[in-house]
């Protein structure tokens, strides 16, 4: 049996997710988990059987149990994985690559699948605050030509001119894999229960439940993980509360939850058509200033904006050092308080059900307004309500979230106290060794902006590397 290039380099159990045949794969929104909309996995690239050394495919039924812990088959104490190939996931890989990690990335979809989910949205962010310093190290070292600093790009130009060479580079290559998702982590052969706040569980290396994108699972095991696989995957829903409004699970997945396209990709869906949006962040702003603007070139296309608040919208920051973002929310506000007679906006509103008529084809939305019963219908609803961390992953694992924000809990304190939350002392877990990083870290604060992502994980790669230091010296 062949070891794969990947095989050869690790001393560690990676290889099973190492191979892919490089096929290009469409680019599409991230699937709402546990939803009919879409599979949780691309199409199937198959791996071959015989591109797997004999290592992964596991024991045969004669051979050793698995689930014993041998200490001979420990992976090296060096052993980095990252989950997710965002901007973040892919600073902390460079970073880890400098201090000598055998460092690598699992990605579910494919490299900067958020932001190319967001392809068409212009950030609000200049190149110069969207390239990290270890990134930046990395490709200067290939003559990548670096955008012009102060230019702000789309997401799919993050991915196309920054990400996607990035994953490319010589010393990344072979360490991220794509469409290989982390499904679940858990310390090996110890329970979430079992020695609690105890640093005596780092004894014991990561064991990482990974599924390809062919559906095969195998176990991969490495002494440190940082998490860094975002929230855009995870919308929050419309209900009042925050639970889904009645009827709202069902007709999720013919509704929408992302920042739609709706001039290019969508136009067809909402080009002389009613749509209802739920949310009062930057992803809501964003989407009625593109309708207002299809609107202007489609007519009959109209919105109904739905928000729970009737003051400042959420999201805005007084005094606003982004001059982009603040002109979207200046821009929002005048739609919302009847700049643009294609803009309906219903303030104050709660959101309890949904209906679809399906011989009109048209939804109907109930809300509350303040104890007073009100109907909205439209043609389509897109719910930009706000996303949420998804916690399944290290259910099984020490970690300790916030019981407001779900973000870890010492990070929610930075965030509730007005400090960026950036060194890894706060980004630390009572689970040695493991740290969530990037927009995940913020829970549900939709605050999060890139250059505090790569703080943190130029932290969290130095605490990694005196972690390792000390255990090579003791
Ligand atoms: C519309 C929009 C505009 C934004 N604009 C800006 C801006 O202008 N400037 C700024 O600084 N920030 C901006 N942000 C905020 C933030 O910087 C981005 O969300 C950024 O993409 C976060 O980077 P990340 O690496 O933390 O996570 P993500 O980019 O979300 O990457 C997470 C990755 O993990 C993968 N993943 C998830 N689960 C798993 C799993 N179980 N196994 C394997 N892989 C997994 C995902 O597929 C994804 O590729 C914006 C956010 C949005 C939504």
């Amino acid at each position: 049996m062949r070891e794969s290039a990947v095989g050869r380099e690790l001393g560690w159990d990676v290889r099973a997710v190492a191979a892919g045949d490089g096929a290009p794969t469409p680019i599409r929104a991230p699937p709402r988990p546990g939803s009919p909309r879409g599979p949780a996995l691309q199409p199937a690239r198959r791996l071959s059987p015989d591109r797997l050394p004999a290592r992964l495919l596991g024991p045969s039924p004669a051979g050793p149990n698995p689930e014993t812990p041998d200490p001979m088959s420990l992976p090296a104490r060096n052993t980095l994985a990252i989950v997710g190939a965002g901007p973040v996931g892919l600073e902390a890989a460079a970073a880890a690559l400098e201090r000598g990690f055998d460092v690598h990335v699992f990605e579910r979809g494919e490299v900067g699948a958020h932001p190319l989910a967001w392809g068409h949205v212009w950030m609000f962010t200049p190149w110069w605050a969207n390239v990290g310093p270890a990134a930046a190290r990395l490709l200067g070292r290939e003559g990548w030509t670096a955008p012009p600093a102060d230019e702000r790009p789309t997401g799919a130009g993050l991915v196309e001119r920054f990400l996607a060479p990035l994953a490319a580079a010589p010393g990344l290559k072979g360490r991220v894999h794509e469409h290989s998702q982390v499904v679940h982590i858990a310390r090996r052969a110890t329970l979430k229960g079992e020695r609690a706040g105890d640093p005596a569980r780092a004894g014991q290396p990561f064991r990482l439940l990974v599924r390809d994108s062919g559906g095969r699972e195998n176990f991969l095991h490495a002494f440190a993980v940082i998490d860094a696989s975002g929230t855009y995957a995870t919308p929050n829903w419309a209900g009042s509360g925050g639970i889904p409004a009645r009827g709202e699970l069902y007709l999720a997945p013919q509704m929408s939850y992302l920042c739609d396209d709706v001039r290019g990709l969508r136009r067809a869906r909402h080009a002389g058509k009613r749509t209802l949006v739920i949310g009062d962040g930057a992803s809501a702003a964003t989407t009625v200033l593109e309708l207002v603007q299809l609107a202007a070139e489609e007519p009959g296309t109209a919105v109904t904006w739905v928000t729970r608040g009737t003051g400042a919208l959420g999201g805005e920051v007084a005094d606003d050092p982004l001059p982009a973002r603040a002109e979207l929310f200046a821009v929002a506000r005048a739609l919302r308080d009847g700049g643009d007679p294609a803009v309906t906006w219903v303030g104050g509103a709660e959101v309890e059900g949904f209906e679809y008529n399906s011989a009109t084809h048209r939804y109907r939305v109930a809300l509350d307004l303040d104890g007073r019963a009100r109907l909205e219908e439209a043609d389509q609803v897109i719910v930009n309500a706000g996303f949420g961390p998804d916690d399944a992953i290290h259910r099984e694992l020490q970690v300790h979230a916030s019981w407001a924000t779900r973000a870890p809990v010492a990070v929610a304190e930075a965030l509730a106290a007005g400090t960026e939350p950036v060194d890894a002392e706060r980004l630390a877990n009572p689970e040695p060794g493991y740290f969530v990083v990037g927009a995940k870290s913020y829970g549900r604060s939709g605050a999060f902006l890139l250059e505090t992502g790569y703080r943190q994980v130029a932290s969290v790669v130095e605490a990694l590397a005196a972690r390792l230091s000390a255990s090579a010296a003791g």
